[in-house]
């Protein structure tokens, strides 16, 4: 058997790597030294080398994008074999088989997952109905303590209350909140996870059958895993299952959400005989970046220590720009891509990096001007935006009447006549009989509301019922179609003509288009005979198995075929808010936070305003301990480029509506100056007077003047004609300089070659 294919495009600890016996292997090494290459690598080393189905495989990943792109990887190299395997990322896995066995997790057949915003919500509600001060007990809090109380796999029971009245008080609340999301069917991302967990504790058999499929679990991204991910993934390799994982714990920047980098360090305690494999050799990137990264990466003193090398070209000097105002650094970012492509670069190969969501609106505009296409990626979120949300929650009704957070955004919302005095009896009602919005509406229509009240609510009832009577023999598409002309949401948003109105309304085009390209899976018919074989004794074990079917094909890698197309949309939009389509992730410049690019790489890297106060952030400063997470989320950032990296920092700011004056971040001082080339004026942002020139500006006059060349100089070239200096940067050998031609336009070239005549 020629397995050259595996093998082949790999190093030497690589091949060990994926060719480890049938034993714990643990991957550590730094960013781009082709861990998730070797973890794909490995589940071909496994279904043709091995011989095992892929069946018996679990892959997980960081996020549904990782996904999408391993699994194409995967099917490259192995084509049909790779049929049957499960793969996704932790909820997404948990929660299909929480829909596979929903009875044994104690939940409904429809249960629906709740994300954060409907959570913040709801638990906002829930103060409000207990009475508690929002100024005392802030939502936010109150949600963060929830949640990390369920990623530490503690429900209210368990926790300790000792002497403390406001761990008490916290612990009556989340145990209010379980019940409301009880009520409703509810579930949310950190409840997917710990239903999963204890699905695993509360029902033996169903371990067990999942124990002996599971042959080989293989993780990327290890670092980020929490506690609780953890623990499953333990339960589940139990004594006979092997793991294989990959991480680097200076990539660990989700600490802040649970994720314990410890865990990497726990893995060779937990279990015999681990197999240990380091990566050192960095395909990824230049000397140059990898250099600058191994730099600043090693003021962090909490390290398991390793370097890494590449034997690629030294390539360009990092880039930094110190620019005069956030608007000064964004024109700076759209020229230097407009180079880019000048020069036969593509727009998808530039990412531009950010510490925070609320730096893109800038970039985004200088974008538009300079019309250069662009997405945001995880940005203002698809599923997120209002308008898709109000269409999600009458098709969250359609799909369970008992889910209260749809319910309240959706009864009122176009307007019908719904007030909320109306509205706070019908809350109460639900309250007092622990019963949903919707049982407690139709009660309330029954008796004791005033006949205005009473048509409004009745007529809202009636039309979600007839909504739902005419679905049932509607394929997916013309479902939603129909709620969002019956629901009156069209008619509302077609009445504003604003920009912003229009926007809405292609926005929910979009999600028409989205519906129609819904997909829900076949099983897979053509199986080995290795699970049928495994499948049919368990068919006599558990009889809570919706269809022994199921057990055949394997439901569990793909979207349940028996679920109904509404819901699994429903979970769907739900898992994959805020990633991109992988048809959409064409031609467009990437923005993103640094946390998002993750795993990612492209030969044009930005990382923008790396200042002190946004990165690292006002609040790991202040806080201490949380500075080596910043770090390591520059780190990051670094490695993600492979060409060119070029990082900005302004020295005036605009920030949440006043003016900032931040000084350049410590991570750009902890780079050798030898990797960096610094830029200190561009022609985009050119004081018009002497006095709003501000030191630094002058300042970067006078270094460029070492060139020769200062702003505004005319120049002749031999080919482009006549043009004006924008920018000059480097120095010596090095030193290039941006023309604005008068007839071609902008343009960088080399002092060296270009061969310029003064005028
Ligand atoms: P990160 O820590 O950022 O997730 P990683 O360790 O997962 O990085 P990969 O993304 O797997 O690294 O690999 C980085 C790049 O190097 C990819 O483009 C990959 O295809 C390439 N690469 C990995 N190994 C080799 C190899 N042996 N030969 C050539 N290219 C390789
Ligand atoms: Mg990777």
């Amino acid at each position: 058997m020629d397995i050259s294919y595996i093998l082949n495009d790999l190093n030497d600890a690589q091949r060990q790597a994926v060719a480890v016996d049938d034993q714990h292997a643990l991957i550590l090494a730094g960013a781009g030294s082709g861990k998730t290459r070797v973890l794909v690598h490995r589940i071909a080393w496994l279904t043709e080398v091995i011989g095992l189905s892929a069946y018996n495989i679990m892959a997980v990943t960081f996020t549904n994008k990782a996904s999408n792109e391993m699994r194409g990887r995967i099917d490259s190299l192995i084509g049909q074999k790779a049929l049957g395997l499960t793969m996704g990322t932790f909820h997404g896995i948990a929660y299909r088989l929480l829909r596979q066995h929903y009875q044994e997790a104690k939940l409904p057949q429809n249960f629906q997952i709740l994300d954060s915003d409907d959570q913040k919500r709801v638990i906002k509600r829930l103060l409000k109905g207990m009475e508690l001060d929002e100024a005392q007990w802030p939502h936010r809090q109150v949600q963060a303590f929830i949640n990390g109380e369920k990623e530490e796999g503690r429900r209210p029971q368990h926790i300790d209350i000792g002497h403390n009245p406001f761990v008490g008080k916290m612990v009556q609340i989340y145990s209010a909140y379980e019940e409301q999301c009880k009520r409703s069917g509810l579930v949310d991302f950190a409840e997917l996870l710990l239903r999963a967990h204890e699905l695993w504790l509360k029902n033996p058999q169903v371990l067990a059958h999942y124990q002996a499929r599971y042959k080989h679990i293989l993780v990327d991204e290890f670092q980020d895993t929490n506690s609780l991910q953890y623990a499953w993934l333990r339960v589940l390799a139990g004594g006979s299952g092997k793991l294989f994982v990959v991480g680097d714990d200076d990539q660990s920047i989700y600490g802040w959400r649970g994720a314990k980098v410890e865990n990497i360090r726990q893995f060779g305690d937990d279990f015999a005989n681990v197999q240990m494999v380091c990566l050192e050799q960095n395909y990824r990137s230049t000397n140059t970046i990898l250099k600058a990264a191994n730099a600043l990466i090693s003021n962090n003193t909490s390290r398991m220590g390793k370097q890494l090398w590449s034997d690629g070209e030294d390539g360009a000097p990092i880039r930094i720009y110190e620019a005069f105002n956030e608007m000064d650094e964004a024109n700076y970012v759209c020229n230097q891509i407009k180079n880019w492509c000048g020069q036969g670069g593509a727009r998808n190969e530039v990412a531009v990096l950010y510490r925070s969501n609320a730096q893109s609106r800038i970039m985004e505009q200088a974008l538009l001007q300079a019309q250069i296409p662009y997405r945001v990626y995880g940005g203002l979120r698809f599923y997120d935006r209002a308008e898709i949300k109000d269409v999600l929650s009458y098709l969250r009704l359609l799909a369970n009447r008992d889910d209260d957070a749809a319910f309240e955004r959706a009864y009122n919302h176009p307007p019908r006549g719904i007030g909320q005095k109306t509205a706070d009896g019908i809350r109460m009602l639900a309250r007092e009989q622990q019963i949903s919005m919707w049982q407690a509406a139709q009660q309330a229509v029954e008796h004791g509301l005033t006949a205005r009240a009473k048509t409004a609510v009745a007529s809202f009832l009636d039309l979600i019922e007839s909504i739902a009577e005419s679905a049932q023999n509607q394929d997916l598409q013309d479902q939603v179609m129909q709620v969002i002309s019956r629901s009156g949401l069209q008619a509302h948003f077609d009445k504003d003509t604003s920009e912003q109105g229009q926007g809405r309304l292609e926005n929910i085009d979009e999600l028409i288009n989205a519906v129609s390209q819904f997909k829900v899976a076949k099983p897979q018919e053509s199986m080995s005979g290795v699970e049928s074989e495994e499948s049919a004794n368990l068919e006599n074990q558990q009889a809570s198995f919706e269809s022994p079917e199921q057990l055949k094909d394997g439901t569990l890698n793909e979207v349940n075929e028996f679920a109904d197309p509404l819901s699994e949309f429903l979970a769907q939009a739900a898992l994959e808010a805020g990633e991109q389509q992988a048809s959409e992730w064409e031609s467009s410049v990437q923005l993103m936070t640094l946390h998002a690019a993750k795993g990612l790489e492209f030969p044009l890297v930005f990382m923008i305003g790396v200042e002190e106060g946004l990165f690292p952030s006002q609040r790991s400063v202040d806080e201490g301990g949380k500075l080596e997470e910043e770090r390591r989320l520059a780190y990051v950032g670094i490695t993600r480029a492979e060409k060119q990296l070029i990082i900005t920092f302004a020295n005036r700011r605009r920030m949440h509506g006043s003016e900032f004056y931040p000084m350049q971040s410590r991570f750009i001082k902890e780079i050798p100056a030898e990797y960096v080339d610094f830029v200190r004026l561009s022609g985009s942002v050119r004081p018009t007077t002497e006095s709003s020139m501000d030191s630094s500006i002058q300042k970067a006059l006078a270094a460029q003047n070492q060139t020769g060349y200062q702003i505004g100089d005319r120049v002749f070239h031999a080919k482009f004609g006549e043009g004006m200096v924008l920018s000059v940067q480097g120095s010596g050998e090095h030193a290039s300089v941006n023309i604005n031609f008068d007839e071609v336009g902008s343009k960088w070239l080399v002092m060296a070659y270009a061969k310029l005549e003064q005028r």
